[in-house]
């Protein structure tokens, strides 16, 4: 199967086009110019029904929606596009995106590693045992979800000059970090690279014995977007035995295999790619947000965890959508969502519950809601990290005011009168001086 992919520029030549309406066309053409677009020839040909556009999620995973944008901003970019001023264009697009938040959770400045005084782009370390790397040439996806927190990245405006060229840095870093058990390969999507390309940034690691790492994990929507990848395209095989040769080193591979929804499980090629990678040792882990509009039923998730289940996956997160982009749009309030995960889990069996969320990913960790707990008449959040910047925050249950809206945790304040959530004095300290971070 050959790739085609379609950006702004040649979606018109989509044969489906004709189907879209005019508000939807317009919606691409005025969204289009502030957040990122690509989509290609599986998703349209084989996710999409183009007969029930208006509730299509995959169609409103990767095309703009009219919503996706607020009123006011919509109305500038609309009135810019008719004056046909390509200067008036491009300074609308680079106001309104820079008032979408597009560095949430201080990523860049916090979680940037440094060794001998130098700073090591492409590399984060936020928790102890975790090391994430961004390799260069895997920073844009075979697709792009328009809810994605990465969107600054991909039109060009993030000043994260982040990705590593080459993994002897990461080997040399891993080698002084022996506590790092997983290096977590991420993007964009990873599995656009060629195989080559993977195994010339992961080869260092294996002629390395003085690192700690078991498991290599690969963050992707390739299953989702492209399943061709592991078993059709021309280096599929080649893919194969460079899991095989990773895993002769005793290191695993887990797929970090991102589904938005029951529709990406289900075809003859997703079912064929997962098949593969099994039987080539490869764990597959699944993970996805929770956003409105595409997944936010119990019904849509208990049967999504069960398909993955039974084709062998192990679900692993469900996440709460960054407040970045067009959050707006996805956002779904936090008592809901629990709701949500709470009654999709009602629905399956224990082996499914390897799940954990809804999980909100943040400064001081992975925060997960526990629940709304009734205590003397009074609603409360209870949460936990399911991750901490420090490692001893994990697994403490703590509480919140309940507010019905809050949608983040910057909505949230501490419960029974507290000045600050437990975490909050020492994160602050930790952030104005990274090299206190408790890694050790
Ligand atoms: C989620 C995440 C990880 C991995 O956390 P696990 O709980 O081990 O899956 C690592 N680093 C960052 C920055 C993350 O957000
Ligand atoms: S595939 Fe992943 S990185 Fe790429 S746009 Fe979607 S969520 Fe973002």
């Amino acid at each position: 199967m050959k790739l085609q992919s379609y950006t702004l520029n040649n979606y018109k030549n989509i044969a489906q086009y004709a189907s879209l309406t005019e508000e939807q066309k317009e919606a691409m053409e005025v969204i289009g110019q502030v957040l990122p677009f690509k989509t290609n020839n599986y998703v349209v040909d084989q996710l999409i029904n183009w007969r029930h556009l208006e509730n299509d999620p995959m169609f409103k995973l990767n095309f703009p929606q009219k919503g996706m944008l607020s009123e006011t901003h919509y109305q500038q970019m609309k009135t810019a596009l008719e004056s046909g001023n390509r200067e008036l264009i491009k300074t609308t697009a680079t106001s309104i995106r820079l008032e979408l938040n597009p560095h949430p959770a201080g990523q860049l400045e916090h979680n940037v590693p440094e060794m001998n005084g130098e700073k090591l782009m492409g590399i984060q370390h936020k928790y102890r045992e975790t090391v994430l790397f961004f390799p260069s040439q895997g920073q844009t996806c075979h697709a792009y979800c328009t809810f994605c927190f990465r969107w600054p990245q991909f039109v060009g405006i993030s000043d994260f000059k982040f990705a590593s060229k080459h993994g002897e840095q990461l080997r040399d870093y891993l080698c002084e970090h022996k506590e790092v058990t997983d290096v977590l390969l991420t993007g964009g999507d990873p599995m656009i690279m060629k195989t080559a390309v993977l195994e010339a940034y992961l080869e260092p690691l294996l002629h390395s014995k003085g690192h700690g790492v078991k498991t290599i994990r690969i963050g992707t929507k390739a299953l989702g977007y492209w399943p061709y990848r592991f078993y059709m395209d021309e280096d599929a095989a080649d893919l194969m035995q460079l899991f095989k040769k990773i895993q002769s080193h005793g290191i695993h591979i887990s797929i970090m295999a991102h589904f938005s929804h029951p529709v990406e499980l289900k075809t003859e090629s997703v079912k064929s790619a997962i098949a593969q990678l099994l039987s080539h040792g490869v764990q597959i882990r699944t993970q996805s947000p929770l956003l409105r509009h595409i997944n936010d039923s119990p019904d849509l998730w208990a049967d999504m965890w069960k398909l993955q289940v039974n084709l062998g996956c192990t679900p692993y997160y469900m996440f709460i959508p960054r407040d970045t982009g067009a959050q707006d749009y996805f956002a779904i309030p936090l008592e809901q969502a629990w709701q949500i995960f709470r009654n999709a889990y009602q629905k399956v069996s224990g082996i499914c519950r390897t799940v954990r969320g809804p999980s909100m990913s943040c400064t001081p960790g992975k925060i997960q809601i526990l629940g709304v707990s009734n205590i003397q008449n009074k609603k409360y959040f209870v949460l936990r990290m399911l991750q901490g910047r420090n490692p001893d925050w994990v697994g403490r249950p703590f509480f919140a005011e309940y507010t019905k809206q809050a949608v983040w945790l910057d909505d949230l304040k501490p419960a029974f009168g507290e000045p600050h959530f437990f975490y909050e004095t020492e994160l602050e300290k930790i952030l104005n001086e990274p090299n206190l971070i408790s890694l050790n």
